[in-house]
């Protein structure tokens, strides 16, 4: 494996994301402590997330919102505007893009850059072009910090650093000095219990785990994660293992109005169809469905097989099946705060083959041919015209396009 000289990867992360859009998007907000909420409202629920005026003062990310208000009195509340985040997100890429190469998104607010021969030697310079750019065609509001290193691992670790708005340099040369002050907690991939595993093991620093060799990782870890670990830490050029999709889901937290099971059945269709059209759009079948209903110390839960199918009155009549257990198992007093539905299981369409109870129901193919002709209708005129039974989002709306800082939402999501 090759140990890169020079410094080879940028990390990018914008800081507060949500909220510092808010800020540039609405001047009022500038400068105030901001906490985004799921939907309107003044104290249920939780701060999603929150303005690095808000962090000064203590308030975290999904704190709720009675703790936020206590610690900080003047917080100002926003619901979410999740395609006002997608807009910006492509707006701040297309900036960063005009200085360097993308080589991966990570996540709504995280990504990374392969720097070239010039980039190598002045990555002091690049990371303030990328700033002053984002500075002069977007906004003061939004800021970001950025790390360079050897590999993205350690370049991850270098931008997390100096937050808010840093840039911070680990030179090949220069390690492993800087590494070696870090918390065991901000490796990623140490999570909680890895790391109360490494207690456990006498690894209490950096400094411990640094001295390991790659095979007692491994041994540590139980897999390969903890020697490809060792090679990261350590400067080599290794690269993440491509992830396999393996789910098409939406939650949703219910408005304090909406949390009865009749709201949350009908909030369970309207997730099921926006993943269902996602999962379409992706080209795959579902094999699997389930559905999580969560509320106040209490949880419940079901699965149903589905036979590959992906049409949305395949989909639905599994769901129509799981909410006969949940009417019969619950009763009819419970208070659902979340609900959330995921297709699983999944199989591309070119490996799809029809399963002997698909050949039996005559109907499916007719039904695959409505759900692509009413997939063909929404997208035309930009909206949902089109869906089986009754479509009524719950207030505050975006049941398919909600925040998350993992999957970037498409313009369809929010029909
Ligand atoms: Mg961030």
């Amino acid at each position: 494996m090759r140990q890169p000289k020079t410094l080879e990867y940028l990390y990018l992360d914008f800081d507060g994301f949500f909220a510092s859009v808010e800020q540039q998007a609405r001047p009022a907000l500038r400068g105030r402590p901001v906490g985004v909420t799921p939907f309107e409202t003044k104290d249920h629920s939780c701060v999603i997330a929150c303005s690095k005026e808000a962090k000064r003062a203590g308030v975290k990310n999904v704190m709720p919102i009675r703790q936020a208000k206590a610690i900080c009195p003047e917080l100002v509340l926003v619901p979410q505007s999740p395609d006002l985040y997608r807009r910006a997100h492509h707006a701040l890429l297309n900036e960063i893009s005009s200085v360097l190469p993308i080589e991966a998104v990570k996540s709504i607010d995280e990504l990374t850059c392969r720097l070239d021969g010039r980039d190598k030697h002045h990555p002091e310079m690049v990371g303030q072009q990328i700033k002053q750019k984002l500075r002069d065609n977007i906004g003061a509001s939004i800021t970001c910090s950025i790390g360079f290193a050897a590999n993205r691992q350690l370049a991850k670790m270098a931008c997390k650093v100096n937050k808010p708005d840093g840039l911070t340099i680990w030179h090949p040369k220069d390690m492993p000095t800087p590494l070696l002050c870090q918390p065991l907690e901000d490796v990623p991939g140490i999570g909680k219990r890895m790391h109360k595993r490494l207690m456990r093991a006498g690894i209490f620093s950096m400094r411990a785990l640094w001295r390991l060799d790659p095979k007692h990782m491994r041994k540590l870890w139980g897999n390969v994660t903890g020697e490809r670990l060792w090679y990261a830490l350590h400067g080599y050029d290794i690269h993440a293992q491509p992830s396999k999709r393996c789910m098409y889901g939406h939650s949703r937290i219910l408005p304090p109005d909406w949390r009865s099971l009749f709201h949350a059945r009908n909030c369970s269709r309207l997730l099921l169809v926006k993943a269902a059209r996602r999962m379409r759009r992706a080209g795959f079948y579902s094999g699997h469905m389930w559905l999580s209903l969560k509320g106040h110390n209490w949880r419940w839960g079901k699965q149903v097989a589905l036979y590959h199918v992906h049409d949305d009155q395949a989909c639905l009549r599994g769901l129509d099946e799981i909410w006969q257990h949940a009417l019969n198992e619950l009763d009819g007093e419970r208070k659902v705060k979340q609900v959330g539905v995921a297709l699983y299981d999944l199989s591309p369409q070119n490996e799809h083959q029809l399963d002997l109870f698909l050949q039996a129901d005559r109907n499916r193919g007719k039904w695959e041919t409505i759900a692509a002709l009413t997939d063909q209708l929404n997208n035309k005129y930009g909206r949902t015209v089109i869906s089986l039974g009754s479509w009524c989002p719950p207030p505050g709306g975006y049941a398919g396009g909600k925040i998350s800082y993992t999957r970037i939402p498409n313009m369809e999501d929010f029909w």
